[in-house]
């Protein structure tokens, strides 16, 4: 059966953002062929213009303490039994964090994610988040901060609210039928329950999911329709990320095209609400990224929690190449913010896939091994496609990339 994706895009722009896709409009996206691949773009681009016209919400993590979990989520390069070498670091002091903070912002962010390793935060750390939180909305008028601090007990949403944090994240990850055969230590009623407290505290619920986990498209979009009903304004999609050294090392079930259907079926589902491209972009989309933003619209901006992604200056520039504005900062690349990092030299970060991927080709088989292509869906790709561990910023001396 062939879907009319514009017609669809249609009806949802006709019934408003609550008709939405159904289950199986949802399901005909993810498993449409790839040569419809730029009819799903185009329609679903039709609604990312609609909500969020060009503009991409640029965020920023800072990882304020990293490692050390005792939780078993096996796709994280930070929990217990994990060998990947990732930093590892307890708190990070309220200046060195409001300093990290400061540089993403500086490079064109609107939002601050200040996220901890854990299962869930004390009081006593609470106290520091609250620290953190006023420090920074005093130096950077109008600056957004999310908290992502793990589950949270009675009291503690009231207390990151009243201090002026404005959102909470806490990733569904996966759907909840899948939901055990990735992490034993605690629950998907967890979970749900501390996005619950967020809402009724009154913080902005950011909630997502990470593909490539070994679900079945079914339970793909089983998820998306669950972060609707939970009301996740803003909906991080996460691309796995196979540190070597945790259960999933050396999974690759994902292609470019793949990802971008992911994608565009989430903004069908959840047309009004904020769709991030997050974790994985640069290793999974590859050559595709820019042509995601068109149905995405906000990335995060540099590194991610425990690896290295493109540099910052690849990332401002895809937006401005692109024809896409930033969000606070409509007029940065025309009115020269950003002239001293398009005039500089890029930063040296990890996978920017023109430069590393030996063929460029995000699509189709070349006949070279580099894994940019659909051959890394059956095999180990290339070195430089894996996640290569941050070494800078927060918890280092060397300046974040931003
Ligand atoms: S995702 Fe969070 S709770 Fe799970 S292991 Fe990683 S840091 Fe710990």
């Amino acid at each position: 059966m062939t879907t009319n994706f514009d017609a669809l895009a249609t009806r949802i722009l006709e019934g408003g953002p609550d008709t939405g896709a159904t289950a199986a409009d949802a399901l005909a996206v993810l498993q449409a062929p790839d040569f419809e691949l730029m009819s799903i773009v185009a329609a679903a681009g039709r609604l990312r213009r609609e909500h969020f016209g060009n503009k991409v919400k640029v965020n920023y993590l800072v990882n304020l303490k990293s490692g050390l979990c005792p939780e078993n989520c096996n796709y994280c390069s930070q929990a217990i039994g994990s060998e990947a070498p990732i930093l590892k670091y307890s708190w990070l002091s309220k200046d060195d964090a409001i300093r990290q903070a400061g540089a993403g912002l500086k490079g064109g962010a609107s939002r601050v994610c200040m996220v901890s390793s854990g299962r869930g935060p004390s009081n006593r750390d609470i106290d520091k988040v609250v620290e953190m939180t006023e420090a920074l909305k005093d130096e950077y008028d109008g600056v957004e901060v999310c908290a992502c601090l793990g589950l949270l007990k009675d009291g503690q949403a009231e207390r990151l609210k009243a201090a002026g944090v404005d959102a909470y994240n806490h990733n569904i990850n996966t759907a909840e039928s899948n939901h055990d055969n990735i992490v034993q230590t605690h629950t998907y009623e967890d979970r749900v329950d501390t996005i619950g407290k967020a809402k009724s505290a009154g913080l902005s619920p950011c909630s997502g999911l990470i593909a490539g986990l070994g679900e079945t498209d079914e339970q793909l979009v089983e998820a998306l329709f669950a972060l609707k009903e939970l009301g996740s304004d803003s909906i991080p999609v996460n691309f796995l990320m196979p540190f070597d050294g945790t259960p999933y090392e050396n999974t690759w079930e994902l292609s470019p095209t793949r990802c971008v259907k992911i994608l565009a079926m989430a903004r069908f589902v959840c047309p009004d609400k904020e769709i991030r491209i997050a974790g994985g972009r640069e290793m999974h989309l590859r050559t595709l990224q820019a042509t995601a933003l068109h149905v995405a619209n906000s990335i995060f901006l540099g590194d991610y929690l425990t690896s290295e992604g493109q540099d910052a200056k690849s990332d401002l520039e895809m937006m401005r190449d692109n024809g896409f504005v930033i969000l606070g900062q409509e007029n940065a690349f025309n009115d020269g913010t950003f002239d001293d990092v398009f005039n500089a030299p890029a930063a040296g970060a990890a996978h920017t896939p023109a430069a590393t991927s030996p063929c460029g080709s995000a699509s189709t088989g070349c006949g070279t091994s580099c894994g940019g292509c659909a051959a890394g869906l059956s095999g180990e790709p290339a070195d430089d496609h894996k996640p290569v561990i941050r070494q800078r910023g927060a918890g280092t001396e060397v300046p974040a990339n931003a």
